[in-house]
């Protein structure tokens, strides 16, 4: 099933896709839910961020390539940060380059959203029950910023700097995902979400080791090989087997 947010004649709701059409859904898309009988074709919405996050928990360095392009060692636990929800857009909506940096980065990501409130997720439980579903993240990254920062906030806080979405596909496995960046329609990165050093079991019983996770969180688990700079007027989509394409294009 893939779940949509999106705006439609002022109103603000979620619906369900079913080839060409999104039938809203009556109630929370984080409990059971029905779907209304009238339907709205999907050319006709405005589409926002999939959910609002009260929090974006990122991991850095979670494939062995992308640690080395960027010299660093591959970590013994997850390294972790977080951005804003300030920083959300969604699909086909501007990353705006802030003027402070000259070196803005694309990451295409596997985003996880949280279904229900979890704190020390132990291994031997039934995990997929917090998920609600998987979509399409771009970890935008002022490059510049963060080599010169000793953290990584401001790198990675802007506002616009998460881009997210078209959808939540839910009933997916996220081990074993294609997952593909283009940059203006040109190929720059291609993995695959089995070579996670950490999976996506293992970050929810970290993280929410660490923090309570709220319905509409996400992870975000990091990024490939072949990051790479933004330019103002680009357009840069991240497409993920099963889920769709993230597209939006870059101003000044
Ligand atoms: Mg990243």
């Amino acid at each position: 099933m893939k779940i949509y947010r999106f705006r439609y004649r002022k109103k603000i709701m979620s619906g369900v896709l079913k080839e060409d059409v999104l039938f809203p859904i009556k109630g929370s898309v984080f409990k059971d839910f029905r779907l209304e009988d009238s339907a709205i074709p999907i050319g006709e919405v405005r589409l926002l961020p999939p959910v609002s996050p009260s929090k974006i928990v990122c991991i850095g360095r979670n494939y062995r390539e992308h640690a080395e392009e960027l010299g660093n060692a591959v970590p013994d636990e997850p390294l972790i940060f977080l951005k804003p929800p300030s920083a959300v857009i969604g699909n086909d909506q501007a990353i705006i380059y802030p003027e402070i940096s000259q070196r803005v980065d694309y990451e295409g990501e596997l985003a996880v959203v949280i279904k229900k409130k979890v704190k020390n997720l132990k291994e031997e439980e039934a995990w997929t029950d917090y998920v609600l579903g998987y979509s399409c993240f771009n970890d935008v990254t002022a490059r510049d910023l963060q080599f010169k920062d000793i953290q990584f906030t401001r790198a990675k806080s802007f506002d616009t700097f998460a881009p997210f979405g078209p959808c939540l596909a839910t009933d997916l496995n996220p081990e074993g995902l294609h997952l593909k960046t283009f940059l203006n329609g040109k190929l720059v990165q291609s993995g695959n979400t089995r070579n996670m050093i950490f999976s996506v079991p293992f970050l929810l019983c970290y993280v929410s080791g660490i923090m309570t996770l709220e319905p509409g969180d996400v992870i975000a688990t990091g990024t490939p090989a072949g990051v790479g700079p933004l330019q103002p007027g680009g357009r840069i989509e991240v497409q993920i087997e099963g889920i769709g394409t993230l597209s939006n294009f870059v101003k000044k």
